[in-house]
This record gives C-alpha cells, sequence and structure tokens, in this order.
C-alpha cells in the first residue's frame, strides 16, 4: 500500500546545490595527526572520563561514560596512546568549550574484542543499555540519545526513517542511502522492534532518485512492514514535525512531541549506527561527513569522530577566495570561529563559503510588518512577534509565543524582505533564556548550601554545648567528690553548667596554688617575701597621682617610642 502524502504548512524552495558533492563514493577519511575527542558530544550533557595521559587504548575503546539521562558515551576511535586530556572548544553555536581526549593514533587500527550482540536473547533493558554503552546518539545533528527516544517499548505504532536531508549542500545522508541501503534497513528493523511499532515508513525528498532506488532494492528483500516513500522537495520536510506531518497527516501542536502520537522519528544515519552496533559490536566511532562548496575535491568522507575541521578541509583542497568555513548546512549551520574544532557525531557537513556561493546580507531594514516570514514559518509561528520580543528583551512574552518551538530553520530570514537575520535573534533568547534558567538554578543550589551550612552549624553548636555540659557535670561530680564546694548550676541550663564548673575550678586551682594564709608559710619563705615586699616599697613608693605618667618607663620603652 502507498502512503498517502499530506503537506506542512509553510516552506520554502531553495538551490539544493546537491549534485556538487553527490557525484563521488564516500571515501574513507585518513587518520590524523592528532584526534580530539570531545567528552561533550552535544551541549546537552557529557561524558566522565574514563582514561588518563600516556595511557594506551585500542580502537573501540570506552573513554567516557555518560552523565546523567542525556550523556553520549564516547570511545577512541583508533588505537593510540591519550596524549592530553584538556578543553577545546566544541562544535557549538555559542563557543562552548569542552574537555577532550587528545588521541595519537598508532596506526595499527587494533579493536577491542568485539561481536554481534544477541538482542532476541536480552532482555529490553539490556539492549537498551547496550545502545546506550555503544553511544548511539541521533545523526541527524541533534544528537539526542537513542536509547531514550525508545521509550518503554509500547504505544508506538508508527517508526519514521528519515532520508529527506531538505538542506541544501547537504548529502552525507544521499550517499549513504545509495551504498549502504541494506544496512540502513536492518537498523530501521532493529529499532521498529524495539519501539514495539507495527510500521515503518522511510521518507526521501524526491530529489534522490538514485538513494530512493537502492533503498528501495533493498526493501524489497525484506518481508517487514516497511515503505520507502518520495517525499516533495520542499524546505525543511527533514524536520521531525514535518516529516511527521507529510508522513502520517499528524499535525503535533506546540510543545508535543511524535511520541505522545504514537510516532517515532530516526535518522538514516542514526539506523545505520543501531546496525553496526547490534549486528557487529561497535560503537559509533565515525561518521560519514559531506565536503563541499569553494573546495577543489567536494563529496562524502567517512571520518573518526575527533577529527579536527582544519584536517577535513585540507582534504577537501580549499579554493582562493574562501573567507569561513559553516558546519552544517546554510541554513541552520554555524560559522566556525577555529577550524581545531573536533567532528563530532552529529556534525554532517563542513561548507567553505566564499563572497561569490554566498554573497554578504544586505544591510538589514526595518520591519514592515508584511507577514511573509509567519506564512513561509512550518513551525506555526508570528516570526515578527518573536523578534520584537527578542529584540525588547521581553523574554517572557517569547516563551509565551511559543519561541522554543521555533526549529531554527531559517525561513523566516529566507524571505524577509528587510533582511533581518531574525534565527539569530531567536537564537539569543533562547541563550539568554537558559543562562537566566541556569544562573537561576545556580542560585537555589546555592541557597540550599547555605541553609545546610546554617543547618550543620547549629547542630555542631548544639553538640558542642551537650558536650561541655556533661564534662561539667562530670567536673562538678568530681570536685564533690573531692571535698570541694560544687557551685550551684540549673542542670538543664548549659551554659551556667559551664561558667559555674569553670569558676569553682578557678577557685580550687587558686586555693591550692596561692595560698592567702601565710602563716601556712615557712618563717624563711615569710622573710624571703618580707625582704621583696620591702625592696618593691623603696623603689617604688606608693603614690598619690595614679595616672599612667607616673608610671616609670623602662629604657628600652622610652627608645622604643621615640623611634617610631
Ligand atoms: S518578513 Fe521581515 S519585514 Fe516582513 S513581517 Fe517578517 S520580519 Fe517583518
Ligand atoms: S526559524 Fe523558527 S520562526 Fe523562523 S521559520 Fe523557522 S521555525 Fe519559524
Amino acid at each position: 500500500m502507498t502512503a498517502r502524502l499530506f503537506s506542512f504548512r509553510g516552506g520554502i524552495k531553495t538551490d539544493s546545490h546537491k549534485t556538487e558533492s553527490s557525484t563521488t563514493p564516500i571515501a574513507p577519511a585518513p587518520l590524523p595527526q592528532r584526534l580530539v575527542i570531545p567528552l561533550r558530544q552535544s551541549a546537552r550533557a557529557g561524558a566522565r572520563c574514563l582514561v588518563e595521559p600516556g595511557q594506551h587504548v585500542l580502537k573501540g575503546e570506552q573513554i567516557g561514560v555518560p552523565e546523567g539521562n542525556l550523556g553520549t558515551a564516547v570511545h577512541a576511535p583508533t588505537s593510540g596512546t591519550v596524549v592530553d586530556i584538556a578543553p577545546y572548544p566544541m562544535a557549538h553555536a555559542s563557543g562552548l568549550v569542552t574537555p577532550c581526549v587528545v588521541i595519537e593514533p598508532d596506526g595499527e587500527e587494533r579493536w577491542i574484542e568485539h561481536a554481534p550482540f544477541d538482542y532476541r536473547a536480552a532482555a529490553r533493558p539490556a539492549v537498551l543499555a547496550y545502545l546506550r554503552d555503544r553511544g548511539i546518539v541521533g545523526m541527524g545533528g541533534a544528537s539526542f540519545p537513542s536509547h531514550i527516544k525508545l521509550g518503554p517499548g509500547s504505544g508506538f505504532d508508527t517508526l519514521v526513517i528519515n532520508g529527506a536531508e531538505c538542506e541544501p549542500w547537504i548529502t552525507c545522508d544521499d550517499c549513504l542511502m545509495r551504498e549502504r541501503a541494506a544496512a540502513i534497513l536492518s537498523g530501521a528493523t532493529l529499532l521498529r522492534e524495539l519501539l514495539g511499532a507495527t510500521r515503518t515508513l522511510v521518507g526521501i525528498e524526491d530529489n534522490k532518485p538514485e538513494a530512493i532506488a537502492a533503498m528501495r532494492a533493498a526493501a524489497a528483500a525484506l518481508t517487514e512492514p516497511l515503505e520507502i516513500v518520495a517525499v516533495p522537495t520542499l524546505y525543511p520536510a527533514g524536520g521531525e514535525k514535518q516529516l511527521i506531518r507529510v508522513l502520517t497527516g499528524i499535525e503535533i501542536p506546540h510543545g508535543k512531541l511524535g511520541a505522545e502520537f504514537g510516532v517515532q522519528c530516526f535518522n538514516v544515519g542514526t539506523a545505520h549506527a543501531v546496525h553496526r552496533a547490534i549486528h557487529h559490536g561497535e560503537p559509533l566511532i565515525s561518521r560519514v561527513v559531506t565536503l563541499t562548496g569553494n573546495v577543489a575535491h567536494p563529496g562524502n568522507y567517512e571520518a573518526p569522530i575527533g577529527t579536527p575541521i582544519e584536517a577535513l578541509v585540507a582534504l577537501a583542497g580549499p579554493q582562493p577566495g574562501t573567507d569561513r568555513y559553516i558546519l552544517g548546512g546554510p541554513m541552520m549551520g554555524i560559522s566556525l570561529p577555529d577550524l581545531s574544532i573536533p567532528l563530532v557525531k552529529g556534525s554532517n557537513c563542513v561548507i567553505a563559503a566564499s563572497p561569490a556561493l554566498f554573497p554578504p546580507p544586505p544591510p538589514e531594514l526595518a520591519c514592515i510588518r508584511c507577514g511573509a516570514c509567519a506564512r513561509a514559518c512550518p513551525a506555526d509561528l508570528q516570526p515578527f512577534e518573536l523578534y520584537w520580543f527578542a529584540r525588547a528583551k521581553n523574554f517572557g512574552k517569547a516563551q509565551e509565543y511559543n519561541l522554543f518551538d521555533c526549529i531554527e530553520c531559517g525561513c523566516c530570514a529566507f524571505v524577509c524582505p528587510s533582511h533581518i537575520p531574525l534565527v539569530d535573534y531567536f537564537r539569543f533568547a533562547k541563550s539568554e533564556i537558559w543562562a537566566r534558567e541556569r544562573e537561576s538554578a545556580a542560585a537555589t543550589q546555592a541557597r540550599d548550601r547555605f541553609e545546610f551550612r546554617n543547618y550543620r552549624q547549629e547542630r555542631e553548636k548544639e553538640e558542642k554545648a551537650a558536650k561541655l555540659a556533661a564534662k561539667a557535670a562530670e567536673t562538678r561530680a568530681k570536685l564533690a567528690e573531692g571535698g570541694a564546694a560544687a557551685p550551684a548550676a540549673a542542670p538543664d541550663d548549659s551554659k551556667q553548667a559551664l561558667i559555674a564548673a569553670a569558676l569553682a575550678r578557678a577557685k580550687h586551682q587558686q586555693a591550692t596554688a596561692h595560698p592567702r594564709n601565710t602563716e601556712a608559710l615557712s618563717p624563711e619563705t615569710q622573710a624571703e617575701i618580707a625582704e621583696i615586699e620591702a625592696r618593691r616599697r623603696k623603689a617604688f613608693p606608693p603614690q598619690t597621682d595614679t595616672t599612667a605618667s607616673s608610671v616609670p618607663q623602662t629604657e628600652h620603652q622610652s627608645a622604643g617610642e621615640d623611634s617610631k
């Protein structure tokens, strides 16, 4: 049965620029001198480092264990020596810096022991944990952990495999589908079984006829309830909500996910990685990346995760006139501030941009409220309203107008006659909101810490007072035993008890160390004391004037004062 197609609202037609990089087979990228593997593969969460400098690692060995639910396991893409663990900038619009494991390859490509995983014999949680530990994440750009998207294993009826690859210039999924269709569909079968879905729909834009043919040929060999569907080429048909709408007719409302409507969506690259993990025991350590734009050898390369972008750029041969590099596509990608940034699991394309290919935008003008942006928005938003709120830093209102449903597709900015870089405003507003949320979370944490410290100090004070009271009681008891008069103290007042005990102690010490009754002293001692008293009286006769000036000073004291 051929799936009925639906249309999504908005969207734009762009020049696809696909043929520049899709005419040659996927080539393996050589190992660079150093691999820089970020322990954080997305801005969401990171991994805890498992290795240390000087350690030798094997290809596929785990070097980072996911932190929290959204962290990603990280593995050595080749065998070699860990030479450094240090912060490096990562591929993110915010210029985020993240700890990275730097590996110097030994060139031997020695694997850890790995074997297919018998997923049919394992319980479902064990299969999900296996995928988590192999570092499987969404390879369409979001890098969201796949085992979380697989959910509880029920409540899904449709699996959507996303082969639309709608953004101009990018062709890595196209080439993957042409060359590895059987492996992708094997992964799709695994994903469908794990979801508990009853059907699989693979959506591919109709500007990729070779990929559609290859996938249909591979699907013909299966007995799966699986359909390869050619969808109209319209940017952004590859957006998750848009592709679900086109293939199933389900309109997912603001703030909701496909999973809430029984549909889950995975990229073709993710399905391929799931196949490699389950049927070959391989963690996700490399990916296919498109190198295109103003380069001599555009094409698709399978490169180890952690390859610095400069090494990839050198492979493609940048041409004179290149003035910047874009990671991702021209609509949703970011301009790279630094070519030492390494490839991560979600990096699908590097474009060498020149003014000839990407002319600088004309100057920004005032919004004329023409509404073109709203008509082009596939997320049913009012971009000009969001723009005003972001500009005025009225972030509460921006959120009220569903800012976080913006997929940053760039359709609004593309059609804006005033050339307003709308997406930049939306990214700014989102990052400000996130920063404020982080600050507020940090303030809550600080308050909790302060309150806990106060509680701890109070508790310590009480414990100390109780200890002192016990000690005071003990002292009183001892004094009472020794015949000394025990001071009266309120038994339940620890401070009073303490003071009374201290006074009693001092009294007892005075009585024993400095007896006032000189008659008790020996006659020799009494004579010595009398002699000392007489000498003292002669040297310092008693005076009526008791001011400080009358007190005699030693020479040393006087000299000391003068020298100041
Ligand atoms: S398209 Fe541009 S000028 Fe027109 S309403 Fe939107 S932001 Fe304003
Ligand atoms: S960038 Fe956001 S607001 Fe603009 S068209 Fe895309 S989804 Fe709509």
